[in-house]
């Protein structure tokens, strides 16, 4: 017993400050492509999964990189073209429409275009716990809906009620029913054996409600697309809030989705009095 009092002491607070504080990724991690403007940019035919597209004006050649579709693998940023697309650290990405996922490089200019929400991590922190209970009364419950993921979302997911993010501090909590659920969180490309079975859960869960699209596949149907045996993302099926893209996203990545979530909620649903 005591050695165990012993190694709590030892060990401390593992909690993060996320979001009141910011999150410095791994050396190794991969947040969002960086295309640098004017330089020799790949062809589009190195992305795997493609994220990657151009068309061809007056102003020249112009490359645009879709975050839903990217699951930063790094091979646009190997040599030849290193100079031209570095792999940032950046991961605060939620978007609440699916086109402003969409980052284009302007060959030829220095002009570097982004569309996306404003980003204030910091700012929406400070009012996430308070902005949940004043919409809700209470915590934001969410339902987990995996569609037909590979699990890597899954396990991101999973992280977020372990002691190092622990979302419940947040006011963030998992539900087993949908029923008692806010919104719905999926993960993977809808495969065509759970379509009815994805529809049915979401519009389980009381209106007003959101629906949070947690990866590439979910985002965009990802590496899987769309064929036979898959639908592609959620949005080919239902109405989506907020698109959280990474394969799989970290869970800060996650975090910072949700509260972008939680502002389109208390859009729709009047404070409670
Ligand atoms: S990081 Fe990989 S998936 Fe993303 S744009 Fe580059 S090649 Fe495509």
């Amino acid at each position: 017993m005591l050695r165990i009092v012993m190694n709590a002491l030892r060990t401390g607070v593992v909690t993060t400050r996320y979001p009141a504080e910011p999150s410095v990724p791994p050396v190794r991690f991969r947040g969002a492509p960086v295309l640098r403007p004017g330089s020799h940019l790949p062809p589009t035919a190195v992305c795997p999964a493609g994220a990657l597209s151009e068309r061809f004006d007056a102003g020249g050649r112009h490359v645009a990189l879709d975050l839903a579709r990217c699951v930063f693998c790094g091979r646009c940023a190997e040599d030849p073209w290193a100079g031209a697309i570095t792999m940032g650290k950046d991961f605060e990405l939620a978007a609440r429409c699916r086109a402003d996922m969409r980052i284009e490089v302007v060959a030829e200019d220095t002009a570097f275009v982004r569309a996306g929400p404003p980003r204030d991590p910091e700012a929406e922190a400070a009012r996430a716990s308070a902005e949940i209970h004043r919409v809700l009364g209470r915590s934001l419950h969410l339902r987990h809906l995996d569609a037909g993921s590979c699990n890597a979302c899954d396990w991101e997911l999973s992280a977020l009620l372990n002691p190092v993010y622990d979302v419940r501090r947040l006011g963030i909590d998992f539900v087993a029913s949908p029923r008692h659920a806010d919104g719905v969180v999926v993960t993977g490309p809808v495969t065509r054996n759970l379509e009815t079975a994805v529809r049915r859960t979401v519009e389980a869960v009381p209106d007003p409600r959101v629906v949070i699209a947690v990866g590439a596949c979910a985002a965009s149907g990802g590496i899987f697309g769309e064929g036979y045996a898959s639908a592609g993302g959620v949005d080919r099926v239902l109405p989506v809030d907020v698109y959280i893209p990474g394969c799989p996203p970290r869970p800060e990545a996650i975090i910072f989705g949700i509260l972008v979530a939680v502002g389109r909620l208390s859009a729709r649903r009047p404070p409670r009095s």
